[in-house]
């Protein structure tokens, strides 16, 4: 059983900075992908040629709550043209998928399970009515087909089977059917056991495997939260025994795993897929939900406030593939890849480097992220996330106001018709805690709110320390937030088309060019810290809206071999080549070129 039930865009409604990030999705990639990209704007999901497949309900999986989170009737009209068109092609027997019923065992159904997660999270949005029925047919038709062995799970489909729990679930509440819990179990049956793939995550294969893939690792963290419920099991937290095992061999400091795009062992030079990134964000909101357990929000954070906007450009247009935690420069690679299994244009910004997926499926990140700021359950509401936002749900209205993570004061302006209980989620970071100006004794903070209009105020301070990861070298961290030595470029516009794909400002491509110095080490632990509030663009490059001044010196770091525009793993030494300078550190979401990981110079 969940701890803790999702709110709809119906009752929440974003302001402050995350209104404005929203916003800036809306007028970026996201809001326009129906016009710019054939696998969207010509899918054979709506009649035209192009792909059929993953593309279309990836990008519907973030478009859809974007546009209700907005209340933007005409990004809410597309939703429901698409939703219309999808609709219209189901099947007699249910089945939704552009594929020819003599095709059907060669289709990899992962798109069939992704388009029913699509289609619930429409429901959750519009209410449309439509939509039950037409998942329990295309779900009803899966389960004969798969019972009947006319088609089978393979590839994709089989190593993410549980992403159609988010749409069983969902049927579970509305209808009665033991075939519900025989198609868990078929899933569970035909679906990949990650168990079994523990110690091939211990060594970097550099070779593209399924069970490496971070996309799919990134989705599995929730597989059993998701199931357990329907497949009758008790929760073990194998989330937890798999994240740790991935963290220890795998991990980076932006809380997911190297995986360019499998497994690729921990350092601060292999990248990290942005597709990984947000079904992570997904996964941990999920297991936020399922566990209660704050370790997952407090992740989540981390994942949210540095890697998913560092890997986009500020206007929302570009995006990364693959995103380094030292990343000197966005060149393109010649002759060779630094990457495991991707091509040399993986890092750089721009409509689709590398491969498509992310393009469309990178609009879930922050739509998901601000409907996961509070949460409910048995006459309880939690603030997990102190995002700004207003709820308003069931006579009770809460007003969020807050610069979180940015700065560490949050105000509730609390309106309700009857008495409930709420819980505020307080990082474990967190210190010097008040409530309404007074010390509290606790971080376990759970109210009584009477009938009325109450008013509470926390405020806490998050201290600047560093964090220690693997070959001796440190990343500055202050609360959820991550800072780097910023590292200036230019910007090189690439326009062009490549099988009928068009690159055009301002859906182009970028190279980034540095043109300042990377090659620094930590002196002392001085550290100043300047507030400078949140403009336009929160996680702005120009005008970041904190910063954190640090003694620093100049090394020898050298480049990784055979490559002019990496960095080496680890510093060729440490040992200072000049004095040290005070230097202003940026939250990592706000340099996208940057160095993050440090080492202390020598005494
Ligand atoms: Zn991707």
């Amino acid at each position: 059983m969940n701890k803790w039930k999702l709110f709809t865009a119906k009752e929440i409604r974003p302001a402050g900075w995350m209104l404005k990030q929203l916003e800036i999705q809306a007028k970026g990639l996201s809001g326009n992908l129906y016009k710019v990209w054939p696998d969207v704007r010509d899918s054979a999901w709506i009649g035209g040629e192009r792909e059929g497949w993953e593309r279309v309900p990836y990008w519907l999986d973030g478009f859809i709550p974007l546009a209700y989170l907005l209340e933007d009737e005409k990004m809410i009209a597309v939703a429901k043209r698409y939703i219309d068109a999808i609709l219209s092609k189901q099947e007699e027997d249910g089945w939704i998928c552009p594929c020819k019923k003599s095709q059907r065992a060669v289709y990899d159904t992962w798109a069939l399970q992704l388009i029913t997660k699509t289609l619930t999270v429409y429901y959750e949005c519009s209410g449309d009515e439509r939509i039950s029925e037409a998942l329990y047919r295309v779900l009803k038709n899966y389960y004969e087909l798969l019972k009947n062995g006319e088609i089978k799970l393979f590839h994709w489909g089989k190593f993410r089977w549980f992403e159609t729990f988010i749409a069983l679930n969902f049927l579970k509440e509305k209808y009665d059917g033991e075939w519900l819990g025989e198609l868990a179990r078929i899933l569970k049956e035909q679906g990949y056991d990650y168990n079994e793939a523990v110690e091939l995550w211990k060594t970097p294969l550099r070779v593209w495997r399924y069970k490496t893939h971070i996309v799919n690792l990134a989705m599995m963290l929730k597989a059993e939260a998701v199931s357990c419920d329907l497949l009758g099991g008790e929760y073990n937290d194998t989330a937890e025994k798999f994240r740790k095992i991935l963290d220890e061999y795998n991990g980076t400091v932006y809380e997911s795993f190297t995986g360019d795009e499998c497994l690729s062992g921990v350092s601060p030079v292999q990248g990290t897929e942005l597709c990984a990134i947000v079904e992570q964000m997904y996964s941990y909101e999920l297991l936020f939900a399922y566990t209660g357990d704050n370790r997952w929000a407090e992740r989540l954070e981390v994942l949210a406030f540095n890697a998913l906007p560092a890997t986009l450009s500020e206007d929302m247009w570009a995006h990364q593939y693959d995103q380094l935690s030292n990343q000197i420069a966005c060149e393109k690679f010649f002759m060779k890849t630094p990457f495991g299994t991707n091509g040399p244009s993986a890092h750089l910004f721009g409509l689709e480097p590398n491969f498509g997926c992310c393009t469309a499926n990178f609009s879930q990140g922050f739509p998901k992220l601000a409907l996961s700021a509070f949460m409910h359950g048995d006459n309880k509401i939690i603030n997990a996330l102190m995002l700004p936002c207003r709820l308003n749900y069931g006579g009770v209205e809460i007003e969020l106001k807050t610069d979180y993570p940015f700065e560490n004061k949050v105000q509730y302006a609390i309106k309700t018709d009857k008495p409930f209980d709420f819980i505020i989620r307080i990082p474990s970071f967190a210190e010097n805690l008040k409530i309404n100006g007074k010390n509290a004794e606790t971080k376990d903070i759970e109210l009584h709110i009477e009938k009325g209009e109450t008013a509470v105020e926390i405020e806490f301070e998050t201290p600047v320390c560093l964090k220690e990861r693997p070959n001796s070298l440190y990343t500055l961290k202050k609360g959820s937030l991550l800072f780097s030595v910023p590292v200036s470029y230019k910007k090189k516009k690439r326009e062009y088309t490549r099988r009928g794909v068009e690159r055009k400002f301002p859906y182009c491509d970028y190279e980034y060019i540095p043109k300042s110095a990377w090659n620094y080490a930590f002196c002392g632990g001085d550290f100043s810290v300047n507030y400078n509030g949140v403009g336009e663009i929160p996680f702005s490059e120009s005008k970041p809206p904190v910063t954190v001044k640090a003694n620093m010196c100049k090394i020898y770091w050298g480049h990784r071999r055979y490559f002019k525009t990496m960095c080496a793993k680890i510093p060729k030494s440490t040992r200072p080549l000049s004095a040290p300078k005070k230097i202003e550190l940026y939250p990592y979401g706000c340099a996208k070129l940057r160095m993050t990981e440090l080492p202390l110079a020598d005494k």
